[in-house]
């Protein structure tokens, strides 16, 4: 890979990172490939307690400073729609509540607030992109948009840690 011109934009991701639903399979952005966006790719899988607090919390409200696309993409060969899994997301300050169970992008446009979002069911693996068009991707969180007991049981370090890449 060193000696080709082209070699470092082949990306091998070997995940030393574990995300808590299934193995990462590729996350970069600026700092690691020069000129490219924000993109986190992952299984999300069954098996997983999703009774733990950290799922019945949520991925918390959250902006960011430009577009976000998060495709879900189911792996049943006989129904690709068919995601396997129903999730609960959250969208804009009224928090309007969706439920997601066929294979879908939701597009995000700049500074919506989005979230929680949570796993209710998982029954199959399914593949999860995110896509975030800024070099580095960028948060503002909403804590105030969340119940008082969810708010104080989030550690809101860990969020901007975590979104910080
Ligand atoms: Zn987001």
């Amino acid at each position: 890979m060193e000696d080709t011109k082209y070699g470092k934009y082949f990306i091998s991701y070997e995940g030393e990172q574990k995300y808590p639903l299934g193995e990462v399979l590729a996350r970069f952005d600026d700092t690691l490939v020069g000129g490219s966006h924000f993109y986190f790719l992952h299984w999300m899988m069954p098996g997983v307690d999703l009774n733990a607090e950290e799922f019945q919390i949520g991925h918390p409200p959250h902006s960011h400073g430009a577009p976000e696309v998060l495709f879900h993409i189911g792996t049943n060969p006989e129904d690709p729609m068919d995601l396997g899994a129903e999730l609960e997301f959250m969208i804009g300050e009224e928090m309007e509540r969706h439920l997601i169970t066929r294979t879908m992008a939701i597009f995000i446009p700049a500074n919506v607030v989005h979230g929680p979002f949570r796993p209710l069911s998982i029954s199959r693996p399914f593949l999860f992109l995110q896509v975030n068009q800024e070099p580095r991707i960028t948060s503002a969180f909403y804590p105030e948009l969340m119940p008082e007991e969810h708010r104080e049981k989030v550690d809101w370090d860990m969020w901007k840690e975590k979104l910080k890449a």
